[in-house]
């Protein structure tokens, strides 16, 4: 006999997690299939910001609902402790033509939610960050955001959902889906199971898992980049960025600085491998210092990559399937996806059972990607 469930989800990164929580803790017998370990691709290695990405208005009901989320993290996963912070996320201009369209972009935000942004002038920049270079002229500072620690959130999201029944199939691969009547018939390499429900949350290998669908789209699988530095004495408060070149920094805890920004290596789709860039890790390494001097002091531990998968306009890819009954999308987040994990592995969750889903995900449908003749 076939082992049914309510709903499969493939993949256990931080939306499939989020996701199998929060369908379990609404009694539907959930299984969660994940080709190697949870957190093992974007969700467990990535920089670990939680911060709204300004520029996408379509995102930002998303963003509101997810930071209020992270605000009670600790509550919703039961008292564990994933490493959220809030200690902010600070926007540095450094030339006087990056001022005006930073205030846009932050003016933007507040017509189209309720996140807080604050501006800062050179001197109030500096008031926050003492370490800054001299070049740094102004800031935009989103108090609401902050950081958490990545494998630690995805495994908060795991272990709840199996407190509330879900089960998790590690080293099991999903190699097709195919609906027969009402149900679907999900396969590994030795078994099959079934559900009415399935849920694609495959990440960067997402596309292929759509097209059992019938849906058809283009996911373009990037490897990002990251290195930590060693601990140093304390240098920065907040999570930082630049407006005009890739650099994203943030000091945890205990000591270790945290770069990144978005220079790429190569991913290697079979294999799950990547391969780093150290010229560009150079650039990023020099963006930094240039910004923070003090970590020219720094001693670099390791560089890494993961890999992510970037849809065609830059927005995750969320809702029902264009073509199939019981089969749903929530992959290609698109560089997004830690800090939108939590709300909407909910939204989803709440789309699916029929509730009245707390934001619209129709702006992130798949059908978006396909004219009428295709889907
Ligand atoms: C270096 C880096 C830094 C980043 N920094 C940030 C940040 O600071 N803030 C932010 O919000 N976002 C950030 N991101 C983006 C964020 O990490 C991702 O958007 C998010 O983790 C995607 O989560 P996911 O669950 O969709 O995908 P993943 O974490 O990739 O999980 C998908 C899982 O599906 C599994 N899978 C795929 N196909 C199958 C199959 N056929 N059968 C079974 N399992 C399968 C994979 O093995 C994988 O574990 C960063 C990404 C990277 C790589």
């Amino acid at each position: 006999m076939r082992t049914s469930f309510d709903a499969i989800i493939i993949g256990a990164g931080i939306h499939g997690c989020s996701l199998a929580m929060h369908l379990a803790v609404r009694q539907l017998k959930v299984a969660v299939f994940e080709q190697t370990y949870p957190a093992r691709h974007a969700s467990g290695v990535n920089a670990g910001s939680v911060h709204h990405i300004p520029r996408l208005t379509a995102e930002l009901p998303l963003a509101e609902l997810t930071l209020k989320m992270w605000h009670g993290i600790k509550d919703l996963l039961d008292g564990y402790d994933c490493g959220y912070r809030q200690v902010g996320h600070l926007k540095i201009a450094e030339a006087d033509e990056d001022i005006e369209p930073m205030h846009r972009i932050a003016e933007g935000v507040e017509r189209h939610c309720s996140i807080k942004e604050v501006h800062l002038d050179r001197q109030s920049l500096f008031r926050l960050e003492p370490e800054l270079a001299r070049n740094c002229i102004a800031g935009i500072f989103s108090p609401e955001c902050g950081y958490a620690q990545p494998a630690r959130t995805v495994h908060g999201f795991r272990a709840k959902a199996e407190r509330h029944g879900a089960q998790f199939f590690n080293s099991s691969r999903i190699t097709n889906a195919r609906r027969r009547g009402r149900v679907w018939e999900v396969s590994t390499a030795k078994d099959v199971f079934e559900a009415p429900i399935v849920v694609n949350c495959a990440g960067a290998w997402g596309e292929q898992v759509a097209g059992w669908a019938g849906d058809k789209v283009t996911v373009r699988p990037v490897a990002l980049m990251m290195t930590v530095l060693a601990p140093m004495r304390p240098v920065m408060s907040t999570v930082i960025g630049l407006t005009r070149r890739m650099l994203s920094i943030k000091q945890f805890e205990n000591g270790t600085v945290v770069i990144g920004g978005g220079y790429r290596g190569t991913p290697e789709m079979e294999t799950g491998h990547t391969t780093l860039n150290y010229s560009k890790l150079g650039y990023n390494l020099r963006a930094a210092t240039e910004v923070f001097p003090v970590l020219a002091q720094g001693q670099v531990v390791r560089s890494w990559s993961g890999i992510e998968g970037l849809s065609p306009d830059m927005l995750s890819i969320i809702g029902p399937s264009a073509n199939e009954e019981g089969f749903w999308h929530s992959f290609a987040h698109s560089t997004h996806g830690f800090y939108l994990g939590p709300a909407v592995g909910r939204v989803l969750a709440e789309t699916i059972v029929g509730e009245t889903p707390a934001v619209s995900l129709t702006p992130f449908h798949i059908a978006r990607f396909m004219s009428s003749g295709s889907a």
